[in-house]
């Protein structure tokens, strides 16, 4: 028998489980992320140790923030700031004597997602709305990559929005109008001084328009089957929000047939489910 480890590696906090060979979960451990780069190994290590049993490790996945490069296993997560240029896959291979993938959260929530919860649609978009707004497009069971490996970037669109103060709509990425600006967490934060769960109706109408307009134009130059929502304001706001932004994405969509929306079957575990299906699967 063997096992398989996830790691799901947050700037806030570190997550590590261990994994059946058909990809039960046996056991997790769950951390704060330390400032120190050296200390951020050790810790993994640690925790790797901590859930795993006496079989063979057959293999470990890891999801964390971007940029990377998959293929060389090279990370610079953008919010662990000692973490640059780091080569994680070398640096794990070495020490556990096994495979190594690592990916980009929202490409390895984006497959958890899809193969855990058994969609079989051949063309799958996976949106996170949480503190960022991000994806990850899966077509035929693979994460689509386009020039350079880069995966779309479903939240750096720019969209024809609606903002009673739009002189707060700064996008992170230093680009005017993204969308991520409008409906992410922190851009609700920054634009209206609240939580999103404390937004009244008017407000709520402009982050549900300015999402139908995204859900637009994604629906009509990607022309996903399906489009499963995952992260923090998508499930807090539930049904009703879906319901209300697939009526905006449906209001002038003309040319092509809308998608089926979906919130996340797996909630919070996409990402971890995602990092062991790759620790099995690899890509
Ligand atoms: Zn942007």
């Amino acid at each position: 028998m063997k096992q398989y480890i996830a790691l799901d590696i947050g700037g806030t906090k570190f997550m590590v489980a261990s994994f059946t060979e058909n990809l039960l979960e046996i056991k997790r451990v769950k951390y704060n992320t330390p400032e120190d780069f050296h200390e951020g190994i050790d810790l993994l290590n640690k925790m790797i140790n901590e859930v795993s049993n006496k079989d063979r490790i057959g293999g470990i996945g890891a999801a964390i923030g971007g940029p990377l490069d998959a293929v060389r296993g090279i990370v610079s997560p953008l919010h662990q700031r000692q973490w640059r240029n780091i080569p994680l896959k070398d640096i794990m291979e070495e020490k556990w004597e096994c495979p190594f993938y690592v990916d980009v959260d929202t490409n390895v929530a984006a497959l958890g997602e899809y193969h855990l919860g058994k969609y079989g649609h051949e063309k799958f978009l996976y949106i996170t709305l949480s503190t960022g707004m991000g994806g990850g497009y899966i077509i035929d069971g693979k994460v689509y990559r386009g020039f350079n490996g880069n995966h779309p970037e479903v939240g750096h669109q720019t969209i024809n929005f609606r903002c009673r103060y739009p002189e707060k709509v700064q996008c992170e990425c230093g680009s005017p109008d993204c969308i991520e600006a409008l409906v992410s967490g922190n851009a609700i934060k920054r634009i209206y001084g609240k939580p999103a769960e404390e937004l009244n109706d008017d407000e709520w109408s402009e982050v549900i328009y300015n999402l139908g307009q995204g859900l637009r134009n994604i629906a009509t130059i990607m022309t996903p089957d399906i489009i499963v929502f995952g992260g923090g304001i998508a499930f807090g706001a539930g049904e009703p929000f879906l319901q209300k932004i697939e009526a905006e994405m449906k209001r002038q969509l003309t040319l092509v047939k809308p998608p089926q929306l979906a919130l996340s079957k797996l909630g919070y575990d996409t990402a971890i489910a995602g990092a062991a299906y790759i620790a099995k699967n690899g890509f």
